[in-house]
């Protein structure tokens, strides 16, 4: 490596802005839930969060929370608690650490954002099985234990093609949850107020999708490791305009970067794509270790699961249907493969990382095959690296650092 070259990423400028955004957001729900004025929806990251807002709901988002509790590393103390309930350490590690966290009566919000003692107390729980069913025995379990209703939609699974069929269905749940909504709220659906939410919605995904996109760039001038962050307004925020003001800034800063040919990563080498859930307790370290590689982990899945193009104002609920239904993780096989290398191509990426995460299957796409079936047919090879989003006792630092050494050494050898 050149003398003075860094092995950090280089910190993005919008970060400042994008904590005071969130922490106006945290805020913002503490005083609703505490005060009363508001009344506080959970919704799961991929429910019906327009809907909420319509309604006149402060949306919690509980895996948004969990991920904190990884990033933090307070995760794997807590597992155990709900480990103790019944819920076993083999299912989804969010689910086990949120719950944990409750049941301790423990949240990093408190030490992020002084003042706020709890999570946002919900009037209502509000799920989508369009991601897994671990969502759905998660609010039933806080359902349980607050006394307040969990309702919501129940998704098909492994589709190969989105069809009308599967719209009317998800449409019409969609529809079937307002009546109990518009009660829990004291607010009518205002049905102009849903499709300038949903037009939000859909201008915060055109954004976060400009922002991805600038890594096609080479050098690239963000990681996977930065979106993991940056991605916080489009998960928490998404159908506001504090969340497209920010991108905004975000996407500015990064145009500017390709511009002036600034890299994410000095001497960018190599380009690997990430699929799968990230690491949140080892964030850092595997960006480090990268970087010192001068090896940019540049795209993912999972940061690309915040794109919907099929939200449309004209057509709230049905597009809302679509857009919930075309997410990759609803989708098969065959289709994960065509999106994958489609990715691969556009991104012109050296390299493919599939994390299988232990306590989550369903983001983990390296089970039945599909990483040996992709690098067939592109001749792009991959590693799996076994660990887990939030459960560090499921990872092995040594291991993964051995691994991944070992590849970027299989992919040099091949430029
Ligand atoms: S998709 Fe995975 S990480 Fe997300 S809630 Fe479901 S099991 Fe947990």
């Amino acid at each position: 490596m050149a003398a003075g070259k860094s092995t950090t990423r280089k910190k993005i400028q919008a970060t400042d802005l994008m904590n005071q955004v969130m922490s106006d957001y945290f805020y913002h729900l503490n005083e609703a839930a505490t005060s009363g004025k508001q009344k506080v929806a959970w919704c799961t990251s991929v429910g019906p969060a327009e809907l909420l807002r319509a309604l006149g709901f402060a949306v919690h988002f509980p895996e948004n929370h969990a991920a904190m509790l990884g990033a933090t590393r307070m995760s794997t103390e807590l597992i155990p608690e709900a480990n103790s309930a019944g819920y076993s350490p083999d299912i989804c590690s969010y689910l086990t650490a949120d719950i944990g966290a409750w049941m301790k009566n423990i949240t990093p919000l408190s030490k992020a954002y002084p003042g706020i003692e709890s999570v946002p107390k919900p009037d209502v729980l509000v799920y989508n099985t369009n991601q897994c069913r671990d969502v759905q025995d998660w609010f039933s379990w806080y359902s349980k234990e607050l006394g307040v209703p969990a309702i919501g939609i129940s998704s098909p699974k492994n589709v190969v093609e989105v069809t009308e069929g599967h719209i009317d269905d998800v449409a019409r749940q969609i529809e079937a949850l307002i009546p109990t909504l518009e009660a829990i709220s004291g607010n009518k659906l205002d049905m102009q107020r849903l499709r300038e939410t949903v037009t939000l919605s859909r201008e915060c995904s055109e954004l976060w999708k400009k922002v991805l996109e600038t890594a096609t760039a080479t050098p690239a001038p963000l990681t996977f490791f930065d979106g993991t962050i940056h991605m916080g307004p489009a998960v928490c925020l998404r159908g506001t305009q504090e969340a497209i003001d920010y991108y905004r800034v975000l996407l500015a800063e990064l145009q500017g970067r390709v511009e002036a040919g600034v890299a994410a990563v000095d001497d960018e080498s190599l380009r690997i794509y990430w699929e799968g859930m990230p690491v949140w307790g080892r964030l850092r370290q595997n960006s480090d270790l990268f970087a010192g590689l001068r090896t940019s982990v540049l795209a993912s899945t999972y940061c690309s699961s915040w794109i919907f193009p099929s939200f449309d104002a004209d057509n709230p609920i049905r597009s809302m249907a679509k857009a919930y239904l075309e997410l990759f993780i609803v989708r098969s096989d065959a289709y994960k493969e065509r999106y994958i290398k489609g990715m691969l191509e556009k991104y012109r990426i050296d390299g493919i990382i599939y994390h299988d995460a232990k306590t989550c299957p369903y983001n983990s796409n390296s089970r039945y095959g599909l990483p040996q079936r992709v690098e067939a047919d592109t001749g792009i090879p991959c590693l799996v690296l076994s660990g887990d989003l939030n459960d560090l006792r499921c990872v092995s630092d040594e291991q993964t650092k051995t691994n991944i050494e070992a590849f970027v050494e299989q992919l040099q050898e091949r430029q």
